[in-house]
């Protein structure tokens, strides 16, 4: 596998577990809050991001490189309000997104057919997270300010179950 594909990978498997600890991060902050819901949500968010983790981790293994796991960064944002997160989610799925595309680009580069294949799954998961989190901002706008609606976009967001990605390795 080319060295900067494989490498930029391997830095995407330390990004994918910051996004997970982000998140909890966020999780933790709803608890705090008296927001279970919003907590759940966000915890369930963390276990995707561990997931994505694994996939990189995995793939890098099936192509014969090690992988090299580094220090994971301290969640480096201030939470005040209860959108906070909301935007804060937004933001960071907008990032790594320009992580993702660095990636594919750099495999485009070396016509490394099975890795860009391998990373259209993360570019449409890319676009359905943006989506995801831009709905949860527009959606606190819209009831957040509301006592009732705010418990029932937190009864909403209770409601998320896990379910594991749709991407298998074997
Ligand atoms: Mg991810």
């Amino acid at each position: 596998m080319d060295k900067k594909v494989a490498d930029l990978m391997n830095d995407q498997i330390n990004k994918e577990f910051y996004s997970a600890y982000l998140y909890l991060d966020f999780s933790s902050y709803y608890a705090d809050e008296g927001l279970d819901g919003f907590a759940n949500w966000y915890k369930i968010q963390a276990q995707e991001e561990r997931d994505h983790a694994l996939l990189f981790m995995e793939y890098l293994q099936n192509n014969g490189v090690s992988v090299t796991l580094e220090a994971i960064a301290k969640p480096d944002v201030e939470l005040k309000a209860h959108i906070d997160p909301l935007k804060e989610a937004f933001k960071h799925e907008q990032y790594v997104t320009s992580l993702i595309n660095t990636i594919y680009d750099a495999a485009a580069e070396v016509k490394d057919y099975r890795s860009m294949q391998f990373l259209d799954w993360f570019v449409k998961e890319q676009g359905e997270e943006e989506k995801t989190a831009d709905d949860l901002v527009k959606k606190y706008e819209l009831f957040g300010s509301d006592a009732k609606g705010l418990y029932a976009l937190n009864e909403e967001m209770n409601a998320r179950t896990y379910t594991a990605p749709s991407l298998t390795l074997d």
